[in-house]
Formats: C-alpha cells, sequence, structure tokens
C-alpha cells in the first residue's frame, strides 16, 4: 500500500494534526467538575503557511484576571494574521475552573502560578500546570502571560521580564509598553520555568482583576502584533501605530498603610512621586487622626490600591524606582503618547467603557 504523502510538517496537539494555513481549536481535558461535565482547555492554533517560530499567548492562569481574555479575543480577529508565518498557540482562558468561581484560585485553594512546573499525579493546580507545560509551552520557543493587578489594585500597562535574558529584553522593548520591569523570578511561577528553560517569555501587567480596561486592551493587542512583528511573524506595525520605546525600571516596591483606616490617595497610576512626597493621608471617619502615606524613593506609580479603607500593613501604591529624574519623565510622556496612537485604533472595536 502507497503511504499517503504528508501534507504538512507533523504539527500535532491534543490528537490533532494542524497543517500550515489551517486554523483550529482543540480542546485538552483537564478534569471532570462533580456533575461529571468534563472541563478543558480550550486552545486556538493558527498556523501561518510560510514557517516561523512558534509563540504561546496566554491568559486567565489567575481565573479573575479577564483583561487578557479580551486581548487575546481581539487578537484573533485581527487581519494582520492572515499573514502570519510560524505558529499562534492562544489560550484565553488557562485556568478554566478558577475563571467559572471569578477567582483567581482553583477550587482547591491553589495558587496555579506557584504550581509550575506540576506533575501529572500532584494536586489539580500540579496537573493543571504540567499539562500548560507539556501541550503549550512545551511547543513554543517565545510567550506572553497576560496578567492584571488584584482585585480592587489596578496595575499601570507594563511588562515584567528577566532582563538578564537579551531576547526578553528586545521583545518586551518592541511590545510598546510605558515602562518595562525587571523582576525576579518568583518560585512556582510559569516565568520561572520558562527563565529557568531559557524560553523568552513577557509577563503583561494592566488592569485590575474582574474589569475590563481599555487602555490595558489596547496596548495587550497592540503589543502582541509589535511582539510578533520582531519575531518576524507578521509585518511591522504603520509608523503612526508604533508606541515609544519603554522606559526600563530595574526595581519596584510597596508603601505600605501605616495605619488602619480610610485612604485619601493624591496620586494616579503613571504619576512621578519623590521620595518624601505625600502620596495620600490615612485618616478615620470621625476625622479625628491623619497619618500621611510617605514615598519611600523616587519612582511611577504603577499600582495602587483602589479600595480606600485599608489595614495597617496594606500595600497602598506600588513604586518603580529610578535612579534618575528623566527616566521618570520619560514613562509620563510614554503614556500620553500611547493613548494618542490608541485612540487612531477604535476603528476596528467598540470602545469598552
Ligand atoms: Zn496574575
Amino acid at each position: 500500500m502507497a503511504r499517503r504523502k504528508a501534507t504538512d510538517d507533523g504539527f500535532e496537539i491534543g490528537g490533532q494534526r494542524v497543517a500550515p494555513g489551517e486554523a483550529r481549536v482543540v480542546e485538552l481535558p483537564v478534569a471532570r467538575l462533580y456533575t461529571s461535565t468534563p472541563v478543558s482547555l480550550p486552545v486556538r492554533v493558527l498556523r501561518g503557511r510560510e514557517p516561523g517560530p512558534t509563540l504561546f499567548v496566554s491568559a486567565a492562569l489567575h481565573g479573575d484576571e479577564i483583561n487578557g481574555v479580551e486581548i487575546i479575543r481581539r487578537l484573533l480577529l485581527q487581519r494582520a494574521l492572515k499573514r502570519l508565518r510560524g505558529t499562534v498557540l492562544a489560550v484565553p482562558v488557562v485556568n478554566t475552573l478558577a475563571f467559572v468561581h471569578q477567582s483567581r484560585y482553583l477550587p482547591d485553594r491553589r495558587d496555579l502560578n506557584r504550581s509550575f512546573p506540576g506533575s501529572e499525579k500532584g494536586s489539580l493546580a500540579a496537573r493543571l500546570a504540567h499539562l500548560f507545560l507539556r501541550e503549550i509551552v512545551g511547543r513554543a520557543q517565545y510567550g506572553v502571560d497576560l496578567h492584571t493587578g488584584a482585585i480592587h489594585r489596578p496595575n499601570l500597562p507594563h511588562i515584567r521580564g528577566d532582563l538578564d535574558n537579551p531576547e526578553t529584553v528586545r521583545l518586551a522593548k518592541a511590545f510598546g509598553v510605558p515602562l518595562v520591569l525587571n523582576s525576579p523570578t518568583t518560585p512556582g511561577t510559569l516565568r520561572q520555568y520558562t527563565t529557568a528553560h531559557g524560553i523568552p517569555v513577557l509577563l503583561y501587567e494592566a488592569g485590575e482583576a474582574l474589569r475590563f480596561d481599555e487602555l490595558a486592551i489596547r496596548t495587550g493587542v497592540r503589543g502582541l502584533l509589535n511582539v510578533m512583528a520582531a519575531l518576524d511573524m507578521l509585518p511591522s506595525a504603520p509608523r503612526r501605530e508604533r508606541l515609544p520605546e519603554p522606559v526600563i525600571a530595574r526595581a519596584s516596591s510597596w508603601i505600605r498603610a501605616p495605619a488602619s483606616g480610610v485612604l485619601r490617595a493624591q496620586v494616579a497610576l503613571g504619576e512621578e512621586v519623590h521620595k518624601g512626597q505625600v502620596l495620600g493621608v490615612v485618616g478615620d471617619p470621625i476625622g479625628s487622626s491623619e497619618v500621611p502615606v510617605l514615598a519611600n524613593a523616587h519612582g511611577v506609580v504603577i499600582g495602587r490600591a483602589a479600595l480606600p479603607l485599608t489595614y495597617e500593613g496594606e500595600a497602598l501604591f506600588h513604586l518603580a524606582r529610578f535612579d534618575a529624574p528623566e527616566t521618570a519623565a520619560g514613562v509620563a510622556r510614554n503614556i500620553r503618547s500611547a493613548r494618542r496612537v490608541l485612540k487612531r485604533g477604535r476603528r476596528n472595536q467598540p470602545r469598552l467603557v
């Protein structure tokens, strides 16, 4: 019997072959609910006709961080993808079980992003981590993982990455965020695994949990297209749609509440602050106490508490730290030009408000 000539290069995932030029949704089985309803990990596999690298794009590793879900949905609608070289593995909801509970955590209360590399026979979180590494990360040479701040804690759109890897730095700069933060990896995170295995992965942080943020979403979609252009998977964006090169911060720190009470914040995300500056005041409801919250360094606010009710010790303001004042001013400039650039891109999608 004559062997059928192979029509593709053998790319297979979840038992399905995806040939060059094909797009397919593959459902990877995860676990069952108590009801015995199967739960799966849906992956949209996009293969360009031309060869190129494989990039994974993932969101909702933390089930309540939903900006990335919308970023991936919009990415998949981009007409530019018709000219894709290489392969995109798009996983809009990694942590399905946490996502349906609108929670950061899995039903076993574990944090998926502290459970890598996981194992086949471990906890539910360990099994999901293992599946994600085996099926998605293991097939990719690059990745972008989309996150947001916690509930009531919005983040300024920024990239976190291991800036000792020159390829990560190149891609982080290409993404087009106002700021890139060098951040050491935490044990058990996806990024710790990819850093140890030399896989350049960008972590995009923008907005807060359980909310959509239009600027965060637009910056994310544009950023993914820019990264794919930098990897030669797509043609470059027109000049007028390019975002300014980010400012790099080597360190960051949280300013905590000096007392319990009601916070009256005085600085916004993206604002430059100086050491000793009053960032807000924590008072009591009848006005008999007032404790200032002071900046312990010069920097830019990249995360903050949006809920004014606080206990002492709670993290209130996250500062990216800079040595030179002009770098912090550069972040503010970048935010302004990002807003201008992203405003022009409104024709495709109605603005979410
Ligand atoms: Zn997260």
